[in-house]
């Protein structure tokens, strides 16, 4: 009998092990090999203006500080000094002062608009940190191949590209087969309410539905999937939500030689503790999904067979993505307190304590479903949850299928030799959530290469970056007629 359960199990065995292998070997999806187009050189001119834009200083302090308009005052005279064509051809609205729409028509009305955006707001120096630079953190540096300087990266990185690549094309007179917009926000950093969202309400007013909506996000990088030896385009096809919530306790304080066993801050304190000893469940989005199954075929023979076999593997996939804070995030809702506010004296037992925890939250957990989470972690009815008003939640996903991500996708082809475009979901979020109603195909992506210090200490753009850049806007507005997704499935390159 034993014997007969032995070699019952042992040919089990036998039958996983095959399935596993099996599985293993046909999962080898080869990502297209492609050749990327020569880039064009690009002017000197370029370069200053760059540098310009980040010697002005359109800085977003909190919400509820006013911003310098003598700084945007005078990057709208810049803008117009540096992009004459822009502004002489392209109609612009203005929204909320300074934040900028331009219209450039197309030949064909038919075809849905593209939206090209980008924000020209930046976030503050801390002041602290201000010497830790190596060059001022306004100067405009070019030093090294590279141009220094708050706002290089994000986002006048991308103003700047997108405004070169049209001033460019116009002074070819060249006009876009679609309608192109050119929709600059100037409150990014805190929340985009004044500029974005106000854009997004004039599309949503005039009934006009965009194709495609495009704004920073993923980028390309080379450092992040070393196994496969070949450089990824993370596509952001969704963005994670964001919420806020502040706890509070109040509980009669007092003189601190006489305390009670349980203080206003010692409640918070433990709540704070419970919350942050459990996540929410691990969820498997769509696009993480998808990109796991792109890079999988690449990698070497035990991620492969790990990725081949998720059925069998998930929990140990599961576990090493959670042993990284950075791959954690992408699958699961977070949360981490962020601020805490007790107490005036030493001598003084507060009354009041509070903290505010930050949760990004995954598509398909609602601002209910983590409330509901938070109260049963806490489990104390005297903490008291209040969100937010900022609070949004997670962004629709743009099907990996649409004519947008086929675009995008196309694009980076050409602009990266050898690249693997995934989808991606993003941990931050960006402008282009205003127009989730707007549109069904809002893409996050520059294509920058591992960008270096925003919303840090040496912020800067490699001049190749910058060019590469100001190339893919310009290739975006040229073959904005082209439906793409036949080109896209080209057979793989045969040279490679
Ligand atoms: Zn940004």
């Amino acid at each position: 009998m034993v014997k007969k359960i032995l070699g019952a199990l042992l040919l089990l065995l036998i039958v996983l092990i095959a399935i596993v292998l099996i599985n293993t070997f046909r999962y080898t999806k080869e990502i297209p090999h492609r050749q990327a187009l020569e880039q064009p050189p690009i002017n000197d001119s370029a370069i200053r203006h760059m540098s310009e834009a980040v010697q002005i200083k359109t800085i977003s302090y909190a919400d509820s500080l006013p911003v310098d308009t003598a700084e945007y005052f005078k990057f709208r005279k810049f803008l117009e000094r540096a992009y004459p064509l822009v502004h002489q051809k392209l109609p612009r609205q203005i929204f909320n002062q300074f934040s900028y729409l331009f219209k450039w028509e197309g030949k064909d009305q038919n075809l849905a608009p593209y939206v090209i955006m980008a924000h020209t707001d930046v976030v503050p120096v801390e002041a602290a940190t201000a010497d830790r630079w190596s060059v001022a953190p306004f100067s405009g540096t070019i030093k090294d191949s590279m141009i220094w300087g708050r706002g290089v990266v994000d986002d006048k990185g991308c103003v700047i590209p997108i405004l070169e690549a049209v001033e460019g094309l116009l002074h070819q007179n060249f006009q876009p087969e679609r309608t192109i917009y050119l929709s600059f926000g100037h409150d990014e950093e805190i929340s985009g309410t004044r500029g974005a969202a106000a854009i997004a309400n004039w599309f949503k007013q005039q009934s006009i539905r965009p194709e495609l909506v495009i704004d920073e996000g993923g980028e390309i990088t080379t450092e992040n999937f070393p196994e496969l030896k070949r450089p990824v385009a993370a596509i952001g096809v969704g963005e994670k939500g964001y919420l806020s919530f502040q706890l509070s306790v109040e509980k009669t304080g007092g003189h601190s030689s006489m305390p009670e066993t349980e203080t206003a801050i010692d409640i918070l304190t433990k709540a704070l503790y419970k919350l942050r000893q459990k996540q929410m469940p691990f969820k498997m989005t769509v696009p993480m999904s998808e990109l796991l199954n792109r890079v999988g075929p690449g990698m070497p023979f035990t991620e492969r067979m790990a990725l081949a076999n998720q059925w069998l593997f998930m929990p140990v996939l599961k576990k090493e993505f959670e042993k990284n804070h950075v791959t954690n995030s992408l699958f699961h809702t977070t949360m981490v307190p962020t601020v805490f506010n007790s107490g005036i004296k030493d001598n003084v037992i507060p009354t009041i304590a509070t903290a505010i925890v930050n949760c990004r939250n995954l598509p398909g957990d609602t601002q209910a479903d983590v409330i509901a989470f938070m109260k049963k972690q806490i489990d104390d009815d005297r903490v008291k949850i209040t969100a937010e008003k900022i609070n949004v939640d997670a962004s629709p996903i743009t099907s990996i299928d649409s004519v947008a991500e086929k675009k995008v996708e196309d694009l980076c082809y050409q602009v990266m030799p050898d690249v693997v475009p995934v989808p991606y979901l993003l941990m931050g979020g960006t402008d282009s959530r205003h127009f989730d109603d707007v549109s069904n195909g809002i893409i996050r992506f520059a294509a920058s290469i591992d960008a270096k210090g925003y919303h840090g200490i040496d912020e800067r753009l490699p001049i190749s970056d910058f060019r590469r850049m100001i190339f893919f806007y310009t290739l975006l507005i040229k073959e904005s007629g082209s439906k793409t997704a036949e080109k896209v499935s080209v057979a793989p390159d045969s040279n490679k």
